[in-house]
C-alpha cells in the first residue's frame, strides 16, 4: 500500500497544493526502529517487550518527541503520533522535528525496578538513533520524569554525561521549572484565548465558564487545576477508574490532595458530586469539554452525545476524523490538538535551550514564555481560520506550510 500521512494531512497537501514530491517525503517516516527489549522481572522471569521509535521528519530541526510506556502501543500508533509531532513543533515554531516512542506494557503492572530496567533497554537498544542534536524524547502517557532521568543515566553512561538527550527530566539533573505543569497549562491558554475571540467574557472579567475534563493524568490534572485558579467551574472530571460530576463546580485542588493517598478518582468521596463513568465528561452539558488522555474516545459512534460548543483536544487525536466532521459541520468549535497540547514541547524546547546555555529560568519566566508563545499560536490560527472557519486546517495548513518551506530552504540535491 502505498505510504500516507494522516487524513489532516493529506487534506491540507490538497488544499495547499503540495506538489507530490514534497508531500511524498512527508508520507512515511525518515526512519523507523523496532526493537526487542528483555528484562528479568522481579520473580526472575524473563519477559520481551517491544520498543518503537520513529523519527518523522527533522527537516526544521532534530527529532522531538515523547517516550509513552502502553499496554495498547504498536508501531501504527508511533507513527501517527510521530507525523503529529511534526506538525506540532512546526505549529508553535519551535526548532524541532517530529518523532514518537513506545513500549508496549502497562507500566501499572511494573515495579519501579522493572520500570528502570525498560528504559535501560531502551536506550541500549534505541540510542544509537538518538543525541542531544539528533532526536531528544520526552515524557508522555505512563512515562514521567523519573524515567527521563534513567534514560539520562543510561545514555550517559555510554557517551559521557549528556542531559540534553531528554526534556521533561528531574528538575536536580537538569530539568527545567514549569516543564510538569505545561501541557495542561498550555491548554487553558489556547481555551481563553479562543473564548476571549469568540467575544466571551472570562472569569477573570467576571464570566463563568463550564469545563468537563476526561483523562486525570499529568494533563487533565494541570489543565483542571490551571482553569480552577482562573475561575473556571470545573464541573466533571475522570479517570479510567470514574469521576465526578457537580454542576456547582469541583473543587479540583482539595480532589488533587485527596488523590495523594488514592490511586484513583472512584476510590475519592467527594460530597455533593455523583459518580460517573470514565467517558461521561465527554458528554456532561458544559461550555467547553476537555478529552486529556487517550486517542480516538469520541468517534462517529458516540459523537451525537457530544453537546459542548467547544472542544479542546488536550490530549494527541482524542477525536476522530470522523467525529470532527461532525462536529465541526455542527458548529462545534475544536482547538486541536497540535495547538492545545503542545505545552510541553514548548516547555521542553526552554528545558533544552537553558540546558544549552548552561543557565536556569525561574518558574515565572518560564510560564510567561509557554503563556505568550501558546497565546500567539492560538491568535495566528484564529486569524487564519477567519470567522467560523475550522480551526484544526487552519493550525494544519499553517504547520504543513512551515515544513515543505524548510524542506524547500535545505534543497534536495
Ligand atoms: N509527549 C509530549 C507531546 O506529545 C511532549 C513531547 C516533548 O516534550 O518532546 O507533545
Amino acid at each position: 500500500m502505498a505510504a500516507r500521512a494522516s487524513d489532516a494531512a493529506e487534506a491540507a497537501f490538497l488544499r495547499l497544493g503540495i506538489d507530490d514530491a514534497a508531500a511524498q517525503r512527508l508520507r512515511s517516516a525518515q526512519r523507523e526502529v523496532t526493537v526487542q527489549l528483555p528484562i528479568v522481572g522481579d520473580d526472575g522471569q524473563l519477559r520481551v517487550l517491544t520498543g518503537f521509535r520513529v523519527q518523522h521528519s527533522d527537516v526544521r530541526g532534530p527529532f522531538k518527541g515523547g517516550l509513552r510506556f502502553h499496554p495498547t502501543v504498536d508501531l501504527d500508533d508511533v507513527r501517527r503520533l510521530a507525523e503529529l509531532m511534526t506538525w506540532k513543533t512546526a505549529l508553535v515554531d519551535l526548532p524541532f522535528g517530529g518523532a514518537k516512542g513506545g513500549v508496549a506494557v502497562d507500566p501499572r503492572t511494573l515495579s519501579p525496578r522493572e520500570r528502570e530496567l525498560v528504559a535501560r533497554r531502551y536506550i541500549e537498544a534505541i540510542g544509537p538513533a538518538l543525541g542531544p542534536r539528533t532526536d531528544i524524547p520526552a515524557p508522555d502517557m505512563g512515562t514521567d520524569a523519573t524515567t527521563m532521568g534513567h534514560l539520562l543515566d543510561a545514555y550517559s553512561r555510554i557517551h559521557g554525561f549528556e542531559p540534553r538527550i531528554v526534556t521533561g527530566k528531574p528538575i536536580e539533573l537538569g530539568g527545567s521549572l514549569g516543564r510538569t505543569v505545561a501541557t495542561g497549562r498550555g491548554a487553558v491558554v489556547a481555551l481563553e484565548t479562543t473564548l476571549d475571540h469568540l467575544g466571551r467574557t472570562l472569569p477573570a472579567q467576571g464570566g463563568d465558564v463550564t469545563l468537563a475534563v476526561q483523562g486525570f493524568g499529568n494533563v487533565g490534572q494541570n489543565a483542571a487545576l490551571e482553569a480552577h485558579v482562573r475561575g473556571h467551574r470545573v464541573v466533571a472530571v475522570s479517570d479510567a477508574s470514574g469521576g465526578w460530576h457537580d454542576p456547582d463546580g469541583l473543587d479540583i485542588p482539595v480532589l488533587e490532595r485527596a488523590l495523594a493517598d488514592h490511586a484513583d478518582l472512584a476510590d475519592l468521596t467527594v460530597p455533593g458530586a455523583r459518580p460517573i463513568a470514565p467517558e461521561d465528561p465527554l458528554f456532561v452539558d458544559a461550555d467547553v469539554v476537555l478529552p486529556a488522555a487517550l486517542g480516538r474516545v469520541v468517534d462517529a459512534g458516540n459523537v451525537d452525545r457530544v453537546v459542548a460548543p467547544l472542544i479542546v483536544e488536550g490530549a494527541n487525536e482524542p477525536l476522530t476524523e470522523d467525529a470532527c466532521a461532525v462536529l465541526e459541520a455542527r458548529g462545534t468549535t475544536i482547538v486541536p490538538d497540535i495547538l492545545a497540547n503542545a505545552g510541553g514541547v514548548i516547555v521542553s524546547y526552554y528545558e533544552w535551550v537553558q540546558g544549552a546555555n548552561l543557565l536556569t529560568w525561574d518558574e515565572a519566566e518560564v510560564l510567561a514564555r509557554l503563556d505568550a508563545r501558546i497565546a500567539a499560536a492560538t491568535r495566528q490560527v484564529l486569524r487564519a481560520a477567519g470567522e467560523g472557519g475550522s480551526l484544526r486546517d487552519a493550525a494544519m495548513d499553517l504547520a504543513v506550510r512551515r515544513v515543505v518551506r524548510a524542506m524547500e530552504l535545505r534543497g534536495t540535491a
